[in-house]
């Protein structure tokens, strides 16, 4: 077959949806869910039938030092550096069948289908499975992906410790998965990652392909207020130094300034002292999580916080304390990739949207070293990390078929 025939090579849904019903009985819960949690045998058992059917499809195997299996299908010109897909095989203690799962079948599919068309590309294909996604028995998630990515140290990943005191290169090794191959420093032509959106746009638009053209940026944050303790019968209403109302008014300016296209905001812990139904609160601790997939706009939720913040402890004679735990850049996802991705949607005639990724994926890490791609599939009211994560096989289907399009097409430009 030629090069021009890319659009007549066909996925076999059948396939693809028996792969993932059966990857999902490893670990498989009475509810219908999986939890197969990272570097677990079950694990082990998951990452074999995956390795045991890319053999049968004749790719070479090759693990590296933190667990990451990587499935090579030969291309014409071997000295090209691989177009790659994948996601992740663990999942959450009441995790679904379709988390990570899919991102690495639907991989597993593309060599399948390619193989049935006895079609050759021009680089060389692979597929991953990047080793503890989830991050629920290892903080923190991401971290194989994050190693080849270059945001952690090998030494960083093979340390982390699960609550038993288990490290991750000892839970690693323990299940024959501590490979040789040294983590990434090799280049990668291009990498698109297939996932369930994990949430419910793509269903309420009646979308079946999600151009996912960025992830979100987060700002977590811990801020302290500090009032005065007094007398709830004797304190008159003036002059009163709440803290509770201070964080009371901040939560809503932060549900004000996450109300932006685009925005997230969740204050989701809060801790008033001293916990006693007649005085005043003196002291107040509490969390905030701000989210946007453009920098500059999260920088803008970042100022209109603390002027609020700010604001509201001189009106009521607060002090307050903020402070910015973690952040974690938007990954505005590679031009090319995101119009491949929505050209093949196109092509194939499948209602489709540009959408931003809620979540964080394997895929955020490799971007910073290979240019990067994403495709969204809707999921049923866009439950995740829960036994009833369901998908549509047709959806599921569909997905496939435009990765294997923008695979090929990457590997033959
Ligand atoms: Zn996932």
């Amino acid at each position: 077959m030629s090069k021009q025939d890319v659009s007549n090579l066909r996925i076999n849904a059948d396939r693809l949806w028996d792969s993932l019903m059966e990857l999902a009985t490893i670990g498989g819960t009475e509810k219908g869910g999986v939890c197969r949690i990272a570097l677990t045998d079950l694990d082990r058992q998951g990452r074999d039938l995956f390795v045991r059917w890319c053999k049968e499809a004749g790719c070479e195997i090759r693990v590296d030092q933190v667990g990451n299996i990587f499935a090579r299908r030969p291309g014409r010109d071997n000295s090209k550096p691989p177009i790659m897909t994948g996601s992740h095989l663990d999942t959450q203690p009441t995790g679904g069948k379709f988390d990570g799962c899919y991102g690495v079948m639907a991989g597993l599919e593309v060599i399948r289908a390619l193989n049935d068309h006895g079609y050759e590309t021009e680089a060389p294909l692979e597929v991953s499975v990047w080793t503890n996604e989830e991050g629920c028995r290892f903080a923190p998630a991401m971290t194989a992906s994050g190693v080849f990515g270059g945001v952690f140290t090998l030494d960083y990943a093979l340390s982390r410790t699960d609550p038993d005191g288990v490290t991750f290169g000892e839970a690693l090794k323990q299940i024959g998965y501590d490979g040789p191959e040294a983590v990434g420093g090799r280049p990668v032509g291009a990498f698109f990652e297939a996932h369930i959106e994990q949430g419910p746009i793509l269903e309420r638009e009646d979308r079946t392909i999600g151009v996912v053209t960025a992830a979100q940026g987060q700002r977590w944050y811990e801020i302290q207020w500090t009032g005065m303790e007094s007398h709830a019968g004797t304190t008159p209403m003036e002059g009163r130094r709440d803290a509770l109302l201070g964080a009371a008014l901040l939560i809503a300016e932060a549900r004000r300034i996450g109300a932006r296209p685009n925005g997230r905001s969740t204050v989701g812990v809060i801790e008033s002292k001293p916990q006693s139904r007649n005085t005043i609160p003196g002291r107040v601790f509490m969390t905030l999580d701000f989210r946007h997939p453009d920098d500059a706009e999260l920088a803008r939720m970042d100022g209109e916080m603390r002027a609020a913040a700010a604001r509201i402890a001189s009106e009521h004679g607060l002090e307050v304390k903020i402070e910015q735990i973690w952040y974690f850049p938007p990954t505005p996802f590679d031009a090319k990739c995101v119009a491949a991705v929505r050209a093949a949607a196109e092509k194939a005639g499948l209602p489709h949207m540009d959408i931003v990724s809620g979540a964080g994926h394997d895929a955020c890490y490799v971007a910073k070293v290979a240019p990067t791609g994403m495709i969204f599939v809707p999921c049923k009211d866009g439950i995740s990390h829960n036994e009833v994560e369901d998908a549509r096989k047709d959806d599921v289907a569909a997905g496939c078929q435009i990765l294997l399009q923008a695979m090929v097409e990457r590997a033959n430009a």
